[in-house]
């Protein structure tokens, strides 16, 4: 994440299967994947792999993301449909998250 990483890196030893590209909190009892509410990805803007939240939907360019330490913005179509299930589990569908 560059120069001025947006969180501590810590190493732990587990035997959960773990991905580099995910975001995960610490529980109790285990690794928990923020996807799709929290992400890595690769920023357009500033060009470094940085730590990003949903923040809302756009109709046309997917699920907006705003990265913590910048406020820089960008876009992935591919997690609209799990952003719409954890928002409204009921099938009660906004663009609001
Ligand atoms: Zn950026």
């Amino acid at each position: 994440m560059g120069d001025h990483p947006d969180f501590d890196h810590m190493s732990i030893t587990t035997t959960e299967t773990l991905a580099d590209d995910i975001f995960y909190i610490l529980s109790p009892t285990g690794a928990i994947d923020l996807t799709p509410l929290v992400v890595i990805r690769p920023c357009p803007t500033c060009h470094q792999r940085e730590v990003a939240y949903a923040d809302k939907l756009d109709k046309n360019k997917g699920v907006s993301l705003k990265t913590f330490d910048r406020g820089h913005v960008l876009y992935e179509p591919s997690l609209v449909d799990e952003i719409r299930t954890i928002a409204h589990p009921h099938g009660n569908a906004s663009d609001a998250i």
